[in-house]
Formats: C-alpha cells, structure tokens, sequence
C-alpha cells in the first residue's frame, strides 16, 4: 500500500499516511487533530525490490591509464 506524505497547515508538522491509491485524495487529519492539511508530493514507493546504492561505479584499476586499454 503506497504511503502519502502530508503536512498539517495548522501546526506545520508532516505525518504519513497508508492508504489505497484509490483513497490517495482524500484529506487526512493531523496526529493532533488538525483537519487543514495539504498532500505533498512526494516519492511514493511503488516500485518493489531492492535499493541499489547510487554512486560509486569505475573503480579504479591499474589498467586504463597504463597504456594496455588503448
Ligand atoms: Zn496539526
């Protein structure tokens, strides 16, 4: 179930919320009550799998700059 990230415009904290794509619009309330809050557009976690870490890639061999690449 994808979560939704929303903020409370009343006391400006954010929460998540679990919910049914198909229920994604409809308004949330604030932990502590608040009903004014807005969904912010976030990053939702669809895709399965694993994490791959970023960066990194070309590790530094001894080959390329030694002259055996070209
Ligand atoms: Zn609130």
């Amino acid at each position: 179930m994808p979560r939704y990230d929303f903020r409370c415009r009343a006391c400006g904290s954010t929460f998540e919320v679990s919910r049914p794509m198909a229920a994604s619009d409809d308004p949330a309330t604030c932990p502590d009550g608040h009903e004014d809050t807005v969904k912010l557009l976030s990053t939702v976690a669809m895709t399965g799998g694993a994490a791959a870490p970023r960066g990194g890639g070309g590790g530094g061999g001894g080959c390329c700059g030694g002259g055996c690449c070209g």
